[in-house]
């Protein structure tokens, strides 16, 4: 299996793309092999999402299981802490290293609307888990998250970073940016993240956009600026399934392009279970990734 960590380290240019688990086992058999057709394309990893609550939190272990099992494909499993009780969190970490996953994305999760009944939480915070990961399972490699214009929580980038820093001392290997259009928006965050001593890999996430109706969810789940160039396709091509999915795919491979060009090594893709935007993300970067 390929050392993920030493590819993502590398100075060659890589790339990773997330899937998520099904809603309901009705379609989990048919989910699971749109995860497995884009490992068929060897990235570098792959990370498998974990549903809010947990309630399929199922899903994201057979998936990930299935893509390391059958492709060599390193799998990384998420896991949330929040509405998540210690004793389900120890329980999903056992089933992990009963399936040989030993690469998990340590997150909070969002804090569900209704009143949160936080004596249920596992931990309250990514760094809690963290650091409980790094003790309990210290041969895991954890990635964590973090946010180019800021988590919506935060009230200035000076305390998400700080908050960050706290990520990485627990032991984070590394993060995982959530997507952003504009690419000197993640080199402002990276500057900002190397000033205060932040030194692990922080890989750009990408999502390639190839509907107009997904602008809206995007922007919605992420607060992400849309630049104008981008605007634009969605203005002329919105109305055009097509045009907009050749459109979308062409901003996503331009943006990897200028990452790479600009020194960074490695992009995680926000696949959406798309083989078709997986490969043509991969025939696009033919010549330029490793
Ligand atoms: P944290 O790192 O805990 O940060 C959350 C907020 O709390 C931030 O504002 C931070 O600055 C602040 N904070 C952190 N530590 C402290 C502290 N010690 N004291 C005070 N404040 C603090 N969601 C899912 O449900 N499933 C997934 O699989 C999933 N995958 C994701 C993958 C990526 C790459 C990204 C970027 C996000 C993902 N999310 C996922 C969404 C994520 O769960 C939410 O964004 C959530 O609101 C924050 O999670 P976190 O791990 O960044 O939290």
């Amino acid at each position: 299996m390929k050392d993920m960590m030493a590819e993502i380290r590398s100075e060659k240019p890589t790339i990773s793309f997330e899937v998520f688990p099904p809603k309901k086992e009705a379609v989990f058999e048919s989910v699971k092999g749109k995860a497995e057709q884009i490992a068929a394309l060897h990235p570098t990893f792959m990370s498998v999402t974990y549903g809010a609550g947990g309630g399929t939190s199922k899903f994201t272990i057979d998936i990930a299981e299935g893509i390391q099992k059958k492709y060599d494909v390193p799998a990384m499993a998420h896991l949330t802490c929040v509405s998540t009780p210690r004793a389900k969190i120890e329980e999903y970490m056992a089933e992990m290293q009963k399936r040989g996953l030993t690469h998990i994305m340590a997150l909070r999760g969002d804090i569900p609307a209704e009143a949160p009944d936080k004596s249920e939480w596992g931990f309250a915070h990514a760094s809690d888990l963290i650091s409980y990961v790094k003790e309990a399972a210290p041969e895991m490699t954890i990635g964590a998250a973090c946010y180019p214009e800021c988590h919506p929580e935060s009230v200035h980038v000076a305390e998400d970073i700080a908050n960050l820093k706290t990520k990485c001392d627990a032991g984070a290997d590394f993060l995982t940016s959530q997507m952003f259009f504009d690419n000197n928006v993640f080199f402002t965050f990276l500057f900002k993240a190397r000033e205060a001593g932040i030194d692990v890999p922080i890989l750009p996430g990408i999502m390639p956009i190839t509907n107009a109706k997904q602008v809206i969810r995007a922007r919605d789940l992420s607060h992400a600026f849309m630049p104008r160039r981008f605007m634009a396709i969605v203005d002329r091509f919105g109305e055009d399934p097509d045009a907009m999915r050749k459109a979308g795919i062409a901003y996503a491979t331009d943006q990897i392009i200028d990452l790479y060009a600009n020194g960074i090594s490695h992009v995680h893709v926000y696949a959406m279970n798309d083989f078709g935007v997986a490969s043509a993300i991969m025939e696009n970067l033919k010549g330029i990734i490793a």
